[in-house]
């Protein structure tokens, strides 16, 4: 059995006392909702996570990071963050290859598989996100783009450390766009990366990674989503900026659990 988890990718969004307001109410409503089922991950801008990490502080709320360096020695690499400076500010993971990333500031395979070791390397868990644009999947090339985004970030790492990874397949078309993939066209690609990894590292390992999907997931489409059998929670952008709707997500991951 998977422990589902479902994170929290603020983006570039937040203030200080939004982020109060917004992490109390999640603190005082995961309490009610059964949520030991779930892993429940928050990713604030780096500038917030001191604060965020006091906030979180008894609950079972973890932390992670955005972004991180692909260097792992202190130096003069200025704006940059290290994983190892992460992990000193609190954080267990890291989200790796956001395609908003990928797009908007040119990280390429390489930088991701980098960033992939250097994480691992700091003993941060990174959330791997892949996924296609709308133009790849209409033109046929879904699965190798998929693939390609899979293979070339893990294919450097040890089985111990791909047991560390959680895998999201977030396609490009359906972040922030309010289009969703269906539940289906969702588990189609994850069974499909599940035998990606199973190619890499073994039936096992396969059947223990996780994979969540992430693209426009909400309060009313979560529990479809997540009653599919290779889906294993959800990587949440614009709704997770409201407490309401990010707890009933995390209780539909949480009911799904209980049902799976
Ligand atoms: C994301 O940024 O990873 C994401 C899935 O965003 P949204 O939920 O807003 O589509």
């Amino acid at each position: 059995m998977r422990k589902a988890l479902v994170a929290a990718n603020w983006k570039m969004n937040g203030r200080r006392s939004a982020n109060e307001k917004l992490i109390a109410a999640l603190v005082a409503g995961l309490d009610q909702a059964k949520a030991g089922a779930v892993d429940v991950v928050v990713f604030p801008p780096a500038v917030y996570l001191a604060d965020v990490r006091q906030m979180v502080s008894g609950s079972m709320i973890e932390l992670g990071a955005q972004n991180v360096s692909l260097e792992s020695l202190d130096g003069a690499f200025t704006g940059e963050c290290s994983a190892q400076m992460f992990c000193d500010a609190g954080c267990g993971w890291v989200l790796v290859g956001h395609s908003e990333r990928r797009a908007m500031f040119g990280e390429t395979e390489d930088v991701v598989a980098a960033k992939m070791r250097a994480a691992l390397d700091a003993d941060l868990s990174p959330v791997l996100c892949v996924g296609e644009t709308l133009e790849q999947r209409q033109g046929g090339a879904l699965e190798q783009v998929v693939s390609s985004q899979v293979v070339s970030a893990l294919s450097s790492l040890s089985v111990p450390m791909l047991s560390r990874v959680v895998l999201a397949y977030e396609p490009v078309w359906a972040i922030g766009s309010g289009l969703t993939a269906s539940p289906e066209q969702a588990q189609e690609v994850h069974e499909m990366i599940r035998a990606v990894v199973a190619g890499m590292g073994g039936e096992e390992l396969a059947q223990k990674i996780r994979i969540v999907y992430g693209g426009s997931v909400s309060a009313a489409n979560a529990e479809l989503i997540f009653a599919q059998p290779d889906i294993d929670g959800g990587l949440v952008g614009g709704a997770s900026l409201k407490a309401e709707d990010f707890l009933a997500i995390c209780r539909a991951s949480a009911d799904q659990a209980a049902v799976g």
